[in-house]
């Protein structure tokens, strides 16, 4: 089976690890060895902000708009999750509030 075209970065952007993950992780898989915990990490970073783990719809009290925003995975290896997280641990370590 030929290896799935890597997939083109989003403009503005570089290349995802969850978009190379997406792109070939099924081809990955079995043909190399990974413990319980680094399928788990891959796993969640595939699905991470995705449909597949689900999601909420925010509606704007004033005029109505309405955002979907799909939920994180949480798992510490996620380059997403860890940004987010690194960022706010910065704010707080510079004396800046953090608005939840
Ligand atoms: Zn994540």
């Amino acid at each position: 089976m030929p290896a799935a075209p890597a997939p083109a970065p989003r403009a503005g952007r570089g290349l995802e690890l969850a978009e190379i993950f997406r792109a070939h992780g099924a081809a990955y898989r079995p043909t190399h060895t990974l413990s319980r915990a680094q399928r788990r990490a891959m796993h969640a970073i595939e699905t991470c902000r995705t449909a597949a783990l689900g999601g909420h719809r925010d509606t704007c009290d004033t005029c109505g708009a309405v955002q979907i925003s799909y939920n994180s995975c949480r798992n510490r290896h996620c380059p997403k999750c860890q940004t987010l997280a690194k960022e706010l641990c910065l704010r707080l370590q510079r004396g800046g509030g953090v608005r939840v």
